[in-house]
């Protein structure tokens, strides 16, 4: 399914509403809500950089690397193999939210209200919260922190998650004051906001990388749980105004290396980018052991990696079609 440029349909422009009115509450504050901030990254972006990972994404793609940021809330982790068994946390909970099994600790998260009084009486570490609330400027003077290494080295700031652009307000505020720093920026995105949100981003990034996962509608909807239309469309939007986008394929064994999805995605770029810088990034599984610490399901426990030859071959693919294409970056 090929997008013509600037198409807009009736069920495009109800994606957009619903978008703009999923009424969330973070979106009113002048406060975000922060999984992690990584300092000296050379991966995500050019030169060294800080990357601010913010908690939240409308997709749920079954191969997420980062299971901790789907959620824009906070969410307690558990990591059994620092556990000594003490039992401390559970008499201290004040909301009955533990219990212990054969296996260790057991979470009610119905019960549990994030207050922290687990992980700060945990000595092993073995309970840890993951999301922070962070105003504008307390995330910044850490960006700061690097400034000389993003001079020497052309780096910068990198928004990333789960998806920067599900806490608008705060990102578009953040970037605004980077800028006034003198801090070149970057934005990690999967395309998934309304094109107003975009629109109000461009002055303030500098680089975008654009995930492209599935060109068949129903595929993506399948394997990340919403629409890409709305993607497509913002990166028609993107490339028509001149902002400097590198795409990104992640490359997830039988699920989008397919025959079809390959040159599917050749056909779309061709015709909306041709030329231009083509990230392909190989599935791993990094993130997998964190699921089990949030008692999510990885469905993907059988899945290996794509091999070295195989990403090679599929370089060759893009490059042959006229991409500049660079594996793993
Ligand atoms: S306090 Fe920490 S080490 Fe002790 S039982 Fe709870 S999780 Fe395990
Ligand atoms: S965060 Fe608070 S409510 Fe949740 S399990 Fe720990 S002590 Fe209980």
């Amino acid at each position: 399914m090929i997008l013509k440029k600037k198409q807009k349909t009736t069920s495009l422009q109800e994606l957009n509403m619903n978008y703009n009115n999923r009424g969330d509450i973070l979106n009113n504050s002048i406060k975000g809500i922060i999984s992690e901030i990584e300092r000296y990254a050379v991966k995500d972006g050019p030169g060294i950089r800080t990357v601010v990972f913010f908690k939240g994404c409308p997709l749920k793609c079954i191969w997420c690397a980062n299971p901790e940021t789907q959620k824009n809330t906070h969410q307690l982790m558990y990591w059994p193999t620092r556990c000594i068994g003490c039992k401390k946390c559970i008499q201290i909970c004040p909301q009955k939210a533990l219990s212990w099994n054969t296996t260790g600790i057991m979470i009610n998260r119905s019960n549990c209200i994030s207050c922290n009084v687990c992980t700060n009486t945990c000595n092993s570490q073995a309970l840890t919260m993951s999301g922070e609330l962070k105003n504008v400027e307390e995330v910044l003077d850490t960006i700061k922190k690097d400034n000389s290494f993003y001079q020497v080295s052309g780096g910068g700031v990198t928004f990333s998650g789960g998806e920067a652009t599900y806490q608008k307000d705060f990102l578009i505020q953040l970037a605004q004051r980077c800028k006034d720093e003198g801090i070149s920026t970057c934005i990690e995105t999967c395309g998934y906001a309304s094109q107003e949100v975009y629109q109000d981003l461009l002055p303030y990034i500098d680089y975008f990388f654009y995930d492209l996962k599935l060109i068949n509608e129903k595929k993506h909807t399948k394997y990340t749980g919403v629409s890409n239309k709305l993607i497509l469309s913002n990166f028609c939007y993107l490339q028509d105004a001149g902002a400097d986008v590198t795409v990104r394929i992640p490359i997830i064994p039988g699920i989008n290396n397919t025959e079809s999805n390959i040159n599917d995605s050749i056909h779309f770029l061709l015709e909306h980018a041709p030329g231009c810088h083509v990230s392909l990034l190989p599935y791993h599984r990094l993130g997998a052991s964190k699921y089990g610490k949030l008692d999510m399901h990885y469905s993907l426990e059988e899945l290996a990696p794509p091999s070295d030859e195989e990403m090679q071959s599929l370089k060759d693919l893009f490059v042959k079609h006229g991409f500049y294409v660079t594996i793993g970056e």
